[in-house]
């Protein structure tokens, strides 16, 4: 598997638990976020009111979850957690809401994968607390509708553009997350190393931390690996050297790319004479599916200033030949 691709595995939630922030002020980075909610968390703390509904966006493993959990801790409620593709059925939403004490928050991951069966009972659930259901089938079939306490519900989805825009509207909070800056990363990583007991230094740290992809949950794993790496290999103390040889180990190259990265790109280069080409003839290419390419490689690359998206198509910039060597017009072979 992808050592930094920024799914969790099921092991590493074990792990993370001891790691991941449960304050807004041990959230590292994103302070435009971080200002704005603090406010609106302690205007509606004030008031005794239910936060409003909150939608989350933003690249896998920049802290989406760990926003929500954060807010329902400041709020000092409950947060029930579920996920747009486990949400089969309107009985499926309807249960969850039901469940729902006043002011607690109900988390739905990848709201985007909401079926509209399941979107339709959450508008009015989100406008007015209600429930309108159907109950039973055929001729016996009735619609009732029940109060719900008031709630807050968030959304986390990968790019705003995915959803529905009747579900967009209902959200009155809208944050969306940004790739976290070298700084930032180096602060996460030398938290976690603290708290795992990992020694390191500063300038491991940062070494680390510019190879991360702007990605927390890259930086974390990345944190895990570097460490076993140090202790066979070394006295077990991260250094700038110690976490280069880990890293080169690893093949996390000097920009913090791996081989999935490198193969878009120099697919782009090399079949593609550097773009324009669509997504679709793209993925075809390299065996990916057209949405990790979206929504995991490609958002990064963009920011980085490696590949450029226009109406025509993505096209690698001078900035991807430079890295891999390659001048334009003069693709090298295999
Ligand atoms: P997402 O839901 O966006 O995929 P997560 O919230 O699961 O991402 O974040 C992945 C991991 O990265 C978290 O478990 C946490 O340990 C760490 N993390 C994310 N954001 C931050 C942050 N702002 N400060 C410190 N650690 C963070």
């Amino acid at each position: 598997d992808r050592l930094i691709s920024a799914k969790t595995a099921d092991y590493e939630d074990v792990q993370d638990r001891a790691i991941r922030p449960s304050l807004l002020a041990d959230y590292v980075g994103q302070p435009s976020v971080r200002e704005q909610m603090d406010i609106f968390i302690s205007a509606a703390r004030n008031r005794q009111e239910a936060l409003d509904h909150v939608l989350i966006f933003g690249p896998p493993g920049l802290g989406k979850t760990t926003l929500a959990n954060i807010i329902a801790n400041e709020m000092g409620v409950a947060i029930k957690t579920t996920s747009g593709p486990v949400l089969e059925k309107a009985g499926d939403l309807a249960a969850m809401l039901t469940n729902l004490e006043a002011g607690d928050v109900l988390f739905i991951d990848e709201i985007h994968r909401l079926s509209a069966a399941v979107e339709e009972i959450l508008y009015p659930a989100m406008e007015d607390y209600q429930l309108d259901i159907m109950i039973g089938e055929g001729p016996a079939a009735r619609s009732i509708k029940l109060d719900l306490p008031p709630f807050t519900l968030i959304g986390a989805t990968t790019r705003a553009g995915l959803l529905t825009s009747p579900l967009r509207d209902r959200f009155g909070i809208v944050q969306r997350l940004e790739f976290y800056n070298n700084a930032d990363l180096t602060h996460i990583i030398l938290r976690s190393a603290r708290l795992s007991s990992v020694h390191i230094d500063e300038a491991g740290a940062f070494e680390m931390a510019r190879r991360s992809r702007g990605t927390p949950r890259i930086a974390n794993r990345l944190l895990r690996r570097v460490r076993d790496y140090a202790e066979v290999r070394a006295d077990g103390r991260i250094t700038a050297d110690i976490a280069d040889l880990a890293l080169n180990m690893l093949k996390v190259d000097d920009q913090g790319f791996d081989h999935m990265d490198r193969r878009l790109l120099l697919a782009m280069i090399e079949k593609f004479d550097g773009g324009p080409v669509g997504v679709e003839s793209l993925a075809a290419a390299i065996s990916e599916e057209r949405g990790t390419i979206e929504d995991v490689l490609e958002p990064f690359l963009i920011q980085q200033g490696f590949m450029l998206r226009t109406p025509r198509g993505r096209m690698v910039t001078n900035h991807a030949y430079q890295h891999f060597g390659v001048v334009r017009g003069e693709v090298k072979g295999e």
